[in-house]
Formats: C-alpha cells, sequence, structure tokens
C-alpha cells in the first residue's frame, strides 16, 4: 500500500503554466487546477481539509493573485494553507509586496523542478510540523492546552508576571460518569466540550490558561483576587445550570492560591485538588479554598497509618451491622457489616477517615478479613443458638477483589464456620468495575460458583458502567444513597431510579436501596417496584449485641409498634393500588381524600373520584404527592389546624375540624369540615383518612344569624338610650335578656332563663292578664303568633299599668321561633282597647 499522495492546488489563467507545473508535480502529489482566482477560491474552501499547499500565479484577468492571496489570508479556515506565488519574476517589489500578503514563498520562471519540488516539500513539512505542535500542545477533544503544556505555561506565567499572585482552580464535574452512562459518551464528550468552551470564553488569554487534564478534570490558571475567582466560578455554575440535560448537573471547585511559586504545579493542583474533594458530595458548597486544614487532613491520614496495626491487634476496631429490610412490611431481610474505629482517645473514628486511607496503603485487606470473620462467626453463633438467621453482606474492597487468593479465602472461611454461603453477601463497590473488567468478571464467576450472592455497592454513585452490569453476573444492585437524596432535591433522579430498577428487574436482579431516610422516600420506592432498603428511617448501623437484641425482638410491623407508632391500615396496603383499602377508598360514596403529615406539611396524598368532584376539581396547581395543602388554607384558620394535627398525631385519636380554604378554580371562601382519622403514624409522618364535606352553605347561614344577632344588640342599646324598654328572646334555650331601660322600670332579672314560666307566674304581669299571656305562648310554638299583645304589668313602684308588647320573631324552617326583639311600652286605659 502507498501512501496516499498531497494534494496541491495550481492557480494559473495560462493552460501552458498549468500543463507545465502539473507534469513536474504530478510524480509526488495530486494536482487540482483552477484558471481563475473565483474558481480556486471555490476549490480551496471545499477542500481545504485536504489541499495542501497553492501554487499561484500573480497575474490573472478577474481576481488577481493578490486579491486571492489577501482573502485567503483574512480566513480563518483557509489562512493556515501555504501559498507559493509561480509569476515570471516582475523584480523584488512584487515579490516583496506577494510576501507582505501572505505568501509562503516564491518560485521563479523559468521553473527548476527539482527546487520547485524541495521548495513545496519544504514548506509542507513546515507547515504540519506546526499542526503537530499545536495538537500535541492541546487536548484533542476540547483544545484547550493539555496536562503538560499546562504544567509548562504556568511557571511561564509566573516568571513574565511575578507582580501578580496566581491561583490555580481545579475543575470536576460531579458523577460525570452517569451522563455518559446513561446518556451515552457523545452526550458526556458535548458536556466536555461546552464546559472547556465556557471556560475559554470567560478565560483572558493574556492572563488565564485553561486545561484539561484528563475525564472531566479542567484545570485554570488565573490572577487571584477573591472577587475575581469568585465570579468566574458562579459564572461558570450559572453557565452549566443552563446546559440542557435532564439530569441535575453539579459542579465542584478547588482553588489553591500559588504562595509557593517554587512548588512543581502538579504539587499545586494536587493541593487544588484537596481543597475540591472536601466539597465532593455537598449540596450546597461548591468550591473551597485549600488551607491548613486540607493540609492537617495529610497529617490526620499520616497519624492513621502509624496506629492502624496496633489498632487492629488490640480490637479497636468493632464490626457494626445495620439491618436492611423489607419496604412493604418492615421486616428485616438482612444486614450489612460495616467497621467501626473506636479509639482509646480519639474516641470514634468514621470508615470514611480511615477507608480510603487503608485503601491506599494496602491494610484494607487486614480489616476486611477481620471483618468477614467476624461476621461469619456471628452466622455460626446465630445458627448454633437457634436464632432467627439473615443473610448479612460484608464490603469487598476493590483492593481485595483483585487479589488472586480472594476465592480461596472466602472458601476458608466458609469452611472454618461450617456455613451454607447463601448467608454471606459480598458487596462490590462499582468502582471496582471499571478498572481490570476481565480479572473481575473472572473473580465474580467463581465466587458465584462457590455459592457467594453478590451485589453492585454504590450503584449509581459515579463510575457505574451500565454495560457492566449485563457482562458481571452480580445478584443484586445496591443503589447509591445519592440517587435518593437527589430526588428530595428535585425529582430529576426520580427517572433514574425508575430506569435503574427497571432494568434491574429485566437482568433478573434484586435492588436494594440505601440511604432510606424518609416515608416519602419509601412510598417512591415502593412505586417503582424496589421493595428492599437499608437506611436510618429503620435503623443506623449498631452493634452486634444490640443487632442480635433486635432481630430477636423485632416483629413484622414493628415499625409500628405501641410507643411510637400506629397503624389501622399496613403500609403497603396504602401503596398497592388494587388492594382492599384501596378499592373501598376508591367506591366509597363520600368525598375521601388521604392526607400526610409530616415535617410541617400537610400533603394531600390521593383522593377519591367523588372528592374531586365535590370538594377539589383536578387542578394544576394541586399535584398529588408535591403539594403542601397549607397555602389553601386561610391564614386565620392556619393555627387551629396546625395544633389540631399535632394533637391528633400525639393523641391518636379522630378530630372533627371546621376550615375554610381557597379553591383553586373556586371565587370565595370554601368551608370544609373534615373528619380526620388516623390510619398510619410515626415519628417521621402521620396518615389520616378525611372524609370531608363542603359545608359553605351551612357556614354562610350560620355567620348570617350571627350577623343578625349583632344587628339586635346594637338595636337594643340604642333603644336604651331612647329609654325604650326592650327584651331579647332566644326561644331555642328559652332565654330572655332585658335592656337597661327595662330593668329599671320593671322588676326583672338580667337574665330570664325561662321565658314562658316568668311570663306566667305571675310576678311580672298582672293576675288577671296571664290566661291570654299562655294564649300568646301557645300559638307562637304552633307557628301563629298575634300581631301584638296588651296587658298590665306591675312596675318597680309597685303600681300596675297597661303596656304594649310589640315584637319581631325569627322562625326556622320548621316554623319554630327562634330568637325575637320585644319592645314593651306604656298606654293609656283607653288605648288598651
Ligand atoms: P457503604 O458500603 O456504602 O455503606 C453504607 C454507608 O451508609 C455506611 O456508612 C452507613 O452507616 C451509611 N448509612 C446507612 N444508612 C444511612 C442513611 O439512612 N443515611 C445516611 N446518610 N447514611 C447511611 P459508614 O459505616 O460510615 O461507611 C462508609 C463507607 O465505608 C461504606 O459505604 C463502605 O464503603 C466503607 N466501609 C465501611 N466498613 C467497611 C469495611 O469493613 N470494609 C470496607 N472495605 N469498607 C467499609
Ligand atoms: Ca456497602
Ligand atoms: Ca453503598
Amino acid at each position: 500500500m502507498t501512501p496516499l499522495k498531497k494534494k496541491i492546488l495550481v492557480v494559473d489563467d495560462q493552460i501552458v503554466n498549468r500543463l507545465l507545473l502539473g507534469k513536474i508535480l504530478k510524480e509526488d502529489y495530486d494536482v487540482v487546477e483552477a484558471d481563475s482566482g473565483d474558481k480556486a477560491l471555490t476549490i480551496l474552501r471545499d477542500q481545504k481539509n485536504v489541499i495542501q499547499a497553492v501554487l499561484l500565479d500573480l497575474i490573472m484577468p478577474g481576481m488577481d493573485g493578490y486579491t486571492f492571496l489577501e482573502i485567503v489570508k483574512s480566513d480563518s479556515e483557509l489562512c493556515e494553507i501555504p501559498i507559493l506565488i509561480t509569476t515570471q519574476s516582475e523584480g523584488v517589489e512584487v515579490e516583496i509586496k506577494a510576501l507582505a500578503l501572505g505568501a509562503a514563498d516564491y518560485i521563479t520562471k523559468p521553473y527548476n523542478n527539482i527546487v520547485i519540488l524541495q521548495r513545496i516539500a519544504n514548506i509542507i513539512a513546515l507547515r504540519e510540523n506546526a499542526i503537530l505542535r499545536n495538537t500535541s500542545e492541546r487536548d484533542p477533544l476540547t483544545f484547550l492546552y493539555n496536562k503538560a503544556t499546562f504544567y509548562k505555561k504556568v511557571p511561564e506565567f509566573l516568571a513574565t508576571h511575578p507582580d501578580t499572585q496566581y491561583a490555580i482552580v481545579y475543575i470536576d464535574i460531579e458523577r460525570f460518569k452517569i451522563v455518559n452512562d446513561f446518556f451515552g459518551e457523545k452526550e458526556g464528550d458535548k458536556l466536555l466540550c461546552y464546559l472547556a468552551k465556557v471556560l475559554h470564553d470567560y478565560s483572558d488569554p493574556k492572563e488565564m490558561a485553561c486545561s484539561r487534564h484528563n475525564g472531566d478534570i479542567f484545570v485554570v490558571c488565573m490572577p487571584n483576587s477573591k472577587e475575581n475567582i469568585k465570579k468566574y466560578i458562579l459564572k461558570i455554575i450559572e453557565k452549566i445550570d443552563e446546559y440542557p440535560l435532564k439530569f441535575r448537573l453539579a459542579i465542584n471547585f478547588g482553588v489553591y492560591i500559588i504562595e509557593d511559586a517554587e512548588l512543581p504545579v502538579h504539587a499545586m493542583c494536587d493541593r487544588a485538588s484537596l481543597a475540591l474533594e472536601s466539597v465532593v458530595g455537598k449540596y450546597d458548597e461548591h468550591f473551597a479554598y485549600y488551607d491548613d486544614s486540607h493540609r492537617n487532613r495529610l497529617i490526620e491520614e499520616q497519624d492513621i497509618v502509624n496506629e492502624m496495626t496496633t489498632a487492629l491487634a488490640e480490637g479497636q476496631f468493632k464490626v457494626y451491622l445495620q439491618p436492611k429490610f423489607d419496604l412493604r412490611d418492615f421486616s428485616i431481610v438482612g444486614a450489612e457489616a460495616l467497621t467501626r474505629w473506636i479509639h482509646p482517645t480519639k474516641g470514634f473514628i468514621a470508615p470514611d477517615k480511615f477507608i480510603p486511607v487503608f485503601e491506599r496503603n494496602g491494610f484494607i485487606t487486614e480489616l476486611d478479613f477481620f471483618v468477614w470473620d467476624t461476621t461469619c462467626q456471628c452466622l455460626r453463633k446465630w445458627l448454633d443458638m437457634g436464632w432467627p438467621v439473615v443473610p448479612v453482606s460484608v464490603n469487598v474492597s476493590r483492593v481485595d477483589i483483585y487479589r488472586p487468593d480472594i476465592c480461596d479465602i472466602f472458601a476458608g472461611l466458609l469452611q472454618k464456620y461450617k456455613l451454607p454461603p447463601e448467608l454471606l453477601e459480598l458487596e462490590i463497590t462499582e468502582t471496582a468495575y471499571t478498572q481490570n473488567a476481565e480479572q473481575l468478571i473472572e473473580t465474580v464467576l467463581e465466587l458465584k460458583k462457590l455459592g457467594f450472592r453478590l451485589s453492585m455497592d454504590d450503584f449509581g454513585s459515579g463510575y457505574s458502567s451500565l454495560n457492566m452490569l449485563n457482562e458481571v453476573p452480580v445478584d443484586v444492585l445496591k443503589m447509591d444513597m445519592a440517587l435518593l437524596k437527589n430526588l428530595d432535591e428535585k425529582n430529576k433522579s426520580s427517572n433514574i431510579i425508575n430506569f435503574v430498577v427497571s432494568m434491574a428487574k429485566w437482568l433478573n436482579l434484586s435492588v436494594i436501596s440505601e440511604g432510606v431516610e424518609t416515608l416519602e422516600q419509601v412510598r417512591f420506592l415502593c412505586s417503582v417496584g424496589c421493595y428492599h432498603g437499608q437506611g436510618y428511617l429503620f435503623s443506623k448501623p449498631l452493634p452486634i449485641a444490640d443487632f442480635e437484641d433486635k432481630i430477636l425482638t423485632h416483629k413484622r410491623h414493628e415499625i409500628n409498634s405501641e410507643e411510637s407508632y400506629s397503624t389501622l391500615v399496613s403500609l403497603e396496603d396504602i401503596w398497592d393500588l388494587n388492594s382492599t383499602f384501596n378499592s373501598l377508598f376508591n367506591y366509597f360514596v363520600g368525598s375521601l381524600g388521604l392526607y400526610e403529615y409530616r415535617e410541617g406539611k400537610f400533603i394531600l396524598l390521593r383522593a377519591n373520584t367523588r372528592f374531586y368532584e365535590k370538594i377539589m376539581p383536578h387542578n394544576d396547581e394541586l399535584h398529588p404527592i408535591v403539594s403542601d395543602l397549607f397555602p389553601f388554607v386561610f391564614d386565620e384558620d392556619k393555627k387551629g389546624l396546625i395544633a389540631s394535627l399535632e394533637k391528633i398525631k400525639k393523641e391518636n385519636t379522630e378530630v372533627v375540624l371546621d376550615v375554610r380554604v381557597h379553591t383553586p378554580g373556586i371565587i370565595g371562601v370554601c368551608w370544609h369540615r373534615a373528619d380526620l382519622k388516623v390510619i398510619f403514624n410515626s415519628e417521621e409522618s402521620t396518615i389520616f383518612l378525611a372524609s370531608v364535606q363542603d359545608i359553605s352553605k351551612f357556614k354562610t347561614q350560620e355567620l348570617g344569624i350571627k350577623q343578625n344577632v349583632q344587628r339586635v344588640k346594637s338595636m337594643q342599646s340604642m333603644l336604651d338610650k331612647c329609654s325604650i324598654n326592650s327584651f331579647e328572646v332566644n326561644f331555642e334555650d328559652k332565654s330572655l335578656v332585658s335592656n337597661a331601660s327595662s330593668l329599671k322600670n320593671y322588676e326583672l332579672p338580667n337574665i330570664i332563663r325561662d321565658v314562658a314560666a316568668f311570663f306566667t307566674n305571675g310576678d311580672f304581669i298582672h293576675e288577671p292578664n296571664i290566661h291570654e299571656i299562655n294564649a300568646f305562648f301557645e300559638n307562637l310554638f304552633l307557628g301563629k303568633p298575634s300581631k301584638e299583645l296588651t296587658f298590665q304589668c306591675k312596675k318597680r313602684d309597685g303600681t300596675i299599668h297597661w303596656a304594649k308588647l310589640s315584637y319581631n320573631i325569627e322562625f326556622n324552617s320548621a316554623l319554630l321561633p327562634t330568637s325575637g326583639l320585644c319592645l314593651l311600652y306604656d298606654v293609656c286605659a283607653e288605648d288598651k282597647i
């Protein structure tokens, strides 16, 4: 196979010249010809990537060589292509002019074959060299500087600007691997190019250098002013937020201010990366400056290394067990063994502090063996004691998994403790899967042959390769808690969880979620078909003895045990749309809502058809599950509502509540009366079933009556002022209230408890008139009141006067009197007739 010939464009209006040049060149080159500047330009634009040089005649009709030169040299896409001038020598000025316009060289006539070929070869080689230099300086994907160039550029920067202080900004896209896995590498590359462009666009090349080191690691060197750096960082965060991807992208920054210019650039980058590590995984912090605390971490690590061997020998490492639960009935289905370091002077040291150190220095192998051995010992004890036994999983560090004797070690443990292999589950963290896939697959296959269950730990935390799931025959997929945390945040990862769970089902894997902290998460997981979970909602990792206590006393519904929890309906039934509970719920004749009260929110989980017909029309504002109902409740009623909810939660009781609500789509007040009954109660959350009625109509009437009473009261006081005797009667409780004027004129108690009895006992009414009064009351209660009544009554001074009673009485729908206002005034004896 011969190498491809390089292509040369010959531009000359004279056919003779073109033939001549073609003849010289065609041995070594692929020649294209153009007979005018215009045509040449079209060809060049078309084939700019393959034409390596142009031979150009200056004197041509139409577009001449000079114009052609000018156009090509000012076009950024073409200007790199070398142009050699081929005109008959017309003196040195012409030569200079052409060279000044950017021509690379000048070939004079008559043509000398060897000279021409050599010159062309030189020019092409020169250019290729420049291109090569350029690409070896730059990252081929993003065209930013690569790591080596960056390491070279930074000291140059520092040397040429000795008065400016510089900083190294280390940049990393969090969980970038997920983008690659879920959206494909092409999308991943697109994102990297986008970020590179953003970094580049906001950098001043005179004083900043941007580079990509590998993967998603970008490093920028820029002048230090905190304002400056912060602005730059915020701009980049803003731009990344704008990036259209159905996934929450987080980007982290670590900044090292160059205090020691003598430090090698890689050490500066290490410091910036240490600062970055301190914010990885935090949701509210995205950048940190390198400082002493980071340096201290290095020192701390050194201490850990110095003490680890003694610590293991002295039993400072303890195995804790964290139960795994069935999310449908909260039964314990397994446990995970986790290490704790109880240091004699420093106290509790979290695994995150020492595990990574041990993984780096290899001590993890010893520690892990201790944990595995202790776990097997536990299982043996439970079997021997006849206690309930659940499978326990142990972590297998990626360092362990590549040990050639790993299978022998596990086989040895089974033998030593005479255990069935299915009781020991091996969790392999997903980061292990990307290192040496073939060896890993081999090991996993062998462990499976021994009968162990294998799970892929931390799935979704950033390095998982979905393809690996096909190839590595694990049994369990353990979803990283980051996925759930993300769910709380924006709901964006719900799609991913959903996707992961359905994929796992498809591959016949069981799935478990770590970091389950809320019932809402439990509900979500169940709704997408993930039925196992581990997390603080159920239990923290426990010392072995405590775990044993728990498993011995744990009942299926322990989470609802009497002190703190209660339940009428199992959560499983609440979520299972086909359960009897839900059939009843949906077909119930009244309006039913299922509510949850948690973390100060009052959430409508679900409602039946009648509810949506009668109480609250379906509305976008009221998206089930996510919406908090409090904003819909009248401010005046909120306090009362909260108090009632707290009461029900505490006392586990029923309550009837009237609240005013703004109903989307309905103008004015709606009164709802809710009969709330607790059906599930835990510290975290209370779930209520409520039958809800719209009582707006009654409430309005009631309000009207109250307003009437108010009117009556103000009228009475007016009558007082005019010295008119008046009484306000309430026929429902038979009471009568007299105004001040009546009290002055007549011997009356302040409040009379039984109107009819009082009026007919003869103290107030003159005896001979009593039968008339009796008749009056009879008629009144038959709904036929007489218009007015005249009778003789006794005044305070003992005298007897004729008086007239006029009244206005209200009747209810059953035509019974409810209330009335009566006026009593003196009349002359003649007027009585
Ligand atoms: P991991 O294997 O992913 O273990 C789960 C971690 O999540 C444990 O942290 C556990 O205590 C914690 N966790 C459990 N439920 C919740 C929850 O609801 N919320 C939150 N925020 N965290 C929860 P831990 O014990 O600190 O361990 C951290 C990591 O250290 C482990 O992550 C594992 O990678 C490693 N590790 C722990 N013990 C061992 C061991 O014996 N050998 C090896 N190789 N690695 C270990
Ligand atoms: Ca684990
Ligand atoms: Ca994990």
